[in-house]
């Protein structure tokens, strides 16, 4: 326990939630099968289902550079381009490993204020070329809440939605924060993600308070087809899976996923801009 200020990155440097640890240890029981063939991954995925209210496919991976990237490559040809904003993690903090795991989807840069897209920044990056010459637009990747703890609105995620729906455009969300952005709205995770438009959702689970892990959520589960060879290949095809997925468990069935973040909320104030911690504040556990 400390009560030292908390900074951004406070829920990278925290241990791991009692929901979360007391799964892995029930999980630690005998033998189960590998590769997500167990019953933890199949309730895991069930309870993801269950939150969202809707049957989207799911996957487990490591860490979050791994679910963006996999996550892009899926819905890009190597001779497509991902609009993000200027902050982006995907832009400025995963070395690379959007473009490399699609080979060489192009990210097209929108200069932004604390990490938010806008529509008309999107139409503007979309419509700029059309000639043979440069990358297809193919997809928007916002992240909610922003590398700055901004928080789009419900409002603001639909007109994002509707402007990639005109331009033929899929919708990937990058939530590695994204409990914290459902505690500041006070919203449903399905009113923020596929019933506001969007196609694919990084859930984050590592931020949250598990040891590690983040849930790839394809609510277009056309946009599936041939995940798990993809996650297979880039190495995130956990053998002890179980113990990637018991977590997921603890944190979604007993509600410690959403008790974290407005635990963070209470205690912050309010998710803004600025850098200031948003995360699930550690100091509890
Ligand atoms: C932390 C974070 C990620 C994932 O980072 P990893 O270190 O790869 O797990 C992705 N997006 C955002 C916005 C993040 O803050």
């Amino acid at each position: 326990m400390t009560s030292e200020p908390q900074q951004f990155a406070s829920d990278n440097y925290s241990g791991i939630c009692p929901e979360a640890w007391a799964a892995m240890a029930e999980a630690n029981h005998g033998h189960a099968p590998a590769y997500g063939d167990d019953l933890w991954t199949a309730r895991a995925s069930d309870a993801v289902r269950a939150l969202f209210e809707t049957n989207c496919e799911v996957f487990f991976a490591f860490n979050g550079t791994a679910a963006n990237s996999l996550a892009l490559a899926s819905l890009c040809q190597s001779y497509h381009s991902v609009i993000c904003s200027d902050a982006a993690h995907v832009e400025t903090d995963e070395c690379g490993a959007p473009e490399f795991f699609s080979n060489g989807s192009k990210l097209l840069v929108a200069p932004s204020s604390g990490g938010k897209l806008t529509p008309d920044a999107i139409r503007a990056i979309a419509t700029a070329r059309s000639d043979i010459h440069f990358p297809k637009p193919r997809v928007v990747t916002v992240t909610q809440p922003t590398e700055t703890g901004q928080v789009y609105g419900l409002d603001e995620l639909r007109a994002i939605s509707a402007v990639c729906r005109e331009l033929g455009l899929s919708l990937h969300m990058d939530g590695a924060r994204f409990a914290n952005a459902c505690a500041s709205l006070r919203c449903s995770p399905a009113d923020m993600t596929w019933r506001a438009g969007v196609d694919v959702l990084c859930f984050g689970g590592t931020k949250n308070g598990m040891a590690a892990g983040e849930a790839i959520l394809f609510f277009n589960r056309k946009l599936a087809e041939d995940f798990d060879y993809r996650r297979k290949q880039a190495g995130h095809l956990a053998s002890k899976m179980r113990f990637l997925s018991a977590p997921w468990v603890g944190m979604l069935e007993t509600g410690a996923w959403l008790r974290n973040a407005a635990h963070a909320r209470d205690r912050i104030g309010v998710v803004r801009a600025g850098g200031c911690c948003i995360s699930a504040d550690k100091t509890s556990f």
